[in-house]
């Protein structure tokens, strides 16, 4: 993956971990990775008791994360958890970061998610994607078209078809999931075993990959007909 700017759009702050060791590996090679986060988190509490402060928590999470893999930036749309709609206002919000940031690949979930926010963020993040390109709202603006588009989780019904070796990477995942303190319930694992995981990881070496599919409407020019 040659880009110089991609960017992740996730419904909730830590969904774009999924692909942690790719962004890792691409800042790393002097990619500028932004991160596009659809939903302030603010239904992720495991205990009552965090419910009002989750989102405070999680903002401070994500920042912490950033600098684990080295993430450029982080936009955010800005909708409640449980509450992304597709409206007029987040659909804008979208475009007006699609615009800003000019990635040659953006990366979103697949359309198979049970989460009502991540088929919210893919069906938002495509739409998006598309308008952005077309010159029209032009204060949002310079148009912007970005030529390459995947899913990093989401799909049901086929194989990946990418994958990037993240084998010197494959730690930073487990190191980024650390940071996520507030989430650690739903891993059943806390800070430390996840550190001593990357640690281990990193210890163990291996090849490891990130897997992605392009989406329905990525047409590849370079690819011969395929005999059926
Ligand atoms: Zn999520």
């Amino acid at each position: 993956m040659n880009y110089e700017r991609i960017l992740v759009c996730g419904a909730h702050p830590d969904d774009e971990l999924t692909m942690a060791a790719t962004m890792a590996k691409l800042a790393d090679q002097g990619c500028e990775v932004y991160v596009c986060i659809s939903t302030d988190g603010c239904e992720g509490y495991p205990k009552p008791e965090w419910k009002d402060k989750i989102v405070e928590m999680r903002r401070q999470e994500q920042e912490e994360c950033d600098k684990v893999l080295g993430i450029k930036q982080r936009y955010h749309i800005g909708a409640p958890d449980m509450g992304l709609e597709n409206n007029k206002q987040y659909f804008q919000r979208f475009i007006e970061v699609i615009r800003e940031v000019r990635p040659q690949a953006l990366f979103t979930h697949g359309p198979h998610e049970y989460h009502r926010d991540h088929r919210g963020t893919h069906e938002l993040a495509l739409e998006a994607v598309w308008q952005a390109g077309q010159p029209v709202s032009a204060d949002l603006g310079q148009p912007w078209v970005t030529p390459h588009v995947f899913y990093y989780k989401g799909v049901a019904d086929r194989r990946a078809m990418f994958r990037v070796d993240v084998s010197e990477y494959a730690h930073k995942r487990l190191e980024a999931r650390a940071t996520q303190v507030s989430q650690h319930t739903l891993f059943g694992m806390t800070r430390e075993e996840f550190l001593r995981q990357a640690e281990e990881l990193k210890r163990a070496g291996g090849k490891h990959y990130d897997t992605f599919w392009p989406t329905e409407r990525m047409v590849f020019n370079d690819l011969p007909p395929k005999d059926l």
